[in-house]
Parts: C-alpha cells; sequence; structure tokens
C-alpha cells in the first residue's frame, strides 16, 4: 500500500502507521485468551467522507490489501481486530445525527454515531430507542453489523 497516496486522499494527520499510537485500535471487548491477536503490519486511516471511503477501498482494491473495519471496538467476537496485515478503518469521524424525524419515529444517523450520542438525541424529542447492547461507546454501523440488540429486547422486541 503505498502511504503517500493513502495521505492524499485523507490527509496527513489521518494516517497512523506508529504502533504506539494505535494500540487502542488494535483490541475489542472480547475476553482475553479467546481474542485474537492483531497482525503486525497494520495501517489506521480515518476518513471523512464516503468519498474518502470510497477512494481509499479503490487504492486498497488495486492491490489487494485486506481492509477492517472498526466501529466503537466493543465487539465481543473480534470481527474489528485487524488480524491480517493491511488497512484499519475506523469510522469514529462519521460521528453526525444527521435527521431526528419524530413523525416518523425515524432517526438518521453516520455510520459512527456512538449509541450514547443516539439515545441522548432520542431523549431530547422525547422519545427512547430501545435497542441496547451493553456498552453506550458501540456505534451505529458496528450495531447494524452484529445485529445487536440487548436486554430491552424482552420487552420491545
Ligand atoms: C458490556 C457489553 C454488553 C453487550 N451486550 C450485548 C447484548 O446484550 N446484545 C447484543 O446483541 N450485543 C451485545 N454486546 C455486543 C454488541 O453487539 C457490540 O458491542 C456492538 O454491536 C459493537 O459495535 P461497535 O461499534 O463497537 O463495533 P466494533 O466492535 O468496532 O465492530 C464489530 C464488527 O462490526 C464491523 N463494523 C463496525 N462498524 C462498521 C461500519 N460502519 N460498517 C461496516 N462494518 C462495521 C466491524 O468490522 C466488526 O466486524 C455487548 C458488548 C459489550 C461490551
Amino acid at each position: 500500500m503505498d502511504i503517500k497516496k493513502l495521505q492524499k486522499i485523507v490527509g496527513e494527520k489521518m494516517v497512523i502507521t506508529d504502533r504506539e499510537r494505535m494500540q487502542t485500535y488494535l483490541v475489542d471487548e472480547t475476553v482475553v485468551g479467546v481474542r485474537p491477536d492483531p497482525a503486525a503490519n497494520v495501517v489506521l486511516v480515518k476518513p471523512g467522507t464516503s468519498q474518502e471511503v470510497s477512494e481509499i477501498l479503490k487504492l486498497a482494491n488495486q492491490d489487494r490489501t485486506p481492509v477492517f473495519v472498526r466501529g466503537g471496538g466493543t465487539g465481543l467476537c473480534g470481527g474489528s481486530i485487524p488480524t491480517r496485515d493491511g488497512l484499519l478503518i475506523s469510522m469514529e469521524r462519521f460521528n453526525r445525527v444527521i435527521e431526528m424525524d419524530t413523525d416518523n419515529l425515524m432517526i438518521t444517523v453516520e455510520a459512527g454515531v456512538t449509541l450514547a450520542d443516539i439515545l441522548k438525541a432520542a431523549d431530547a424529542a422525547g422519545l427512547i430507542f430501545p435497542p441496547h447492547p451493553g456498552d453506550e461507546g458501540a456505534q451505529a454501523g458496528g450495531m447494524v453489523a452484529l445485529n445487536a440488540g440487548g436486554t430491552r429486547a424482552v420487552k420491545y422486541g
């Protein structure tokens, strides 16, 4: 992977190659002992727009670089851990609540919006957001990818 090309897409600061600076991105909440080890050569990239994501994926596709997506890192099955040398895309900058449509009981958010922020937005509108998979640092994209539910499903389905 050509790091310079990557930096051109997202800016130098949003490409991290220093292992020390990405340690917290290389684990999730999977129980130690079961949790997979991260690969040795990982590049962490933090895009801010879907156009940037598209360009990153095109670049990765050119040389078949493996790509891993990271949400809040609260998963319990190691899904966000980059287990092969490649790119780790953090969705943390996709953190905008776009619309709270109270007429249709619908919220539109970017993929990196956390459960905590969704709960806050719902509360401010006098509504509740029933899914609650334990850790409010989970992001919308991660919850969708894992079909996360939580104990409130007992009451709300
Ligand atoms: C204390 C605790 C309690 C929990 N309780 C429950 C529970 O009761 N019920 C339940 O269902 N789950 C539960 N969970 C697990 C829950 O499903 C996950 O924590 C949550 O869904 C993961 O979201 P995340 O953003 O942290 O994703 P991550 O852990 O970052 O990623 C999880 C997977 O989603 C993918 N992913 C993340 N973001 C995106 C995106 N934007 N686009 C595409 N793929 C993406 C990753 O590649 C990875 O494969 C619990 C977890 C914790 C820590």
